[in-house]
């Protein structure tokens, strides 16, 4: 007989079972919550970790998945795009102008529009590249200056004239509340001037806070070091 060894089960990571234990998660919320688990998304946050570390959890069946540096994402997902039928990338960090054009090229969605410089680059790559990224306008909940975002103050007026002097798309708001702040009041505050300005979409929610997103509306869920570990 021939001497076999018995190889590790394909879903054994600590990322994809982690990955199930975040899943189990957001269904508990989303029941808690009197919510379809149908009406929110988890993006999984793979900033930082190679495409080693990312290929188990799209194997377990993930397909969406954030990054928040243009750079970092042209260098590993158009091969993982390539290979994995239905991946879809949201760019969850800031984005500059300049990189607007690669951004549009490569993202499915954007969660970070707040300013008319970059709404002006966006429109016009949208346009150029005939692409149609879901687009999220985030709001600076807590006012924090080194905080990139809208004011909440400011808020109404920039989606107008994303509308209307751009004829941007918003379909949703972005926030990240005050590291050292009960993230609740801020979900709240986003949720609130989206429902104003008719908007559907709420970016909301990290490893530590997700739950807490899903009661206050979240629909799309940002969750990294919960799944691949800390950074
Ligand atoms: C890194 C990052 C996340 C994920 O944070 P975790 O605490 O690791 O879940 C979510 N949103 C944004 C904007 C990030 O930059």
């Amino acid at each position: 007989m021939p001497m076999t060894q018995t190889p590790p089960p394909p879903s054994a990571t600590p990322a994809t079972s982690a990955l199930a234990l975040v899943r189990v998660q957001i269904a508990r919320a989303c029941k808690d919550a009197g919510r379809d688990p149908s009406e929110v998304t988890l993006v999984a946050v793979s900033k930082t970790f190679e495409a080693g570390a990312i290929e188990p959890v799209i194997a377990a069946g993930q397909r969406v998945f954030g990054e928040n540096r243009v750079q970092e994402a042209k260098a590993k997902w158009p091969a993982l795009i390539e290979k994995h039928a239905g991946i879809q990338l949201h760019l969850i960090g800031p984005l500059q102008s300049n990189k607007a054009k690669e951004a549009v090229a490569l993202f499915d969605a954007i969660h970070s529009i707040d300013r008319d410089s970059l709404c002006e680059a966006l429109a016009k790559e949208i346009a150029a590249q005939k692409r149609d990224p879901l687009l999220f306008a985030q709001i600076n909940t807590g006012a924090e200056p080194q905080k990139a975002g809208v004011l909440p103050q400011d808020a109404d007026a920039f989606l107008k004239k994303c509308a209307e002097t751009y004829g941007l798309k918003i379909s949703g708001l972005m926030c990240i509340p005050p590291a050292d702040e009960a993230p609740g009041p801020h979900f709240g505050l986003t949720a609130k001037i989206a429902r104003r300005n008719g908007l559907k979409l709420l970016s909301m929610g990290m490893s530590a806070d997700f739950a807490d997103a899903i009661l206050l509306g979240a629909t799309h869920v940002r969750v990294g070091s919960a799944i691949f570990g800390g950074r």
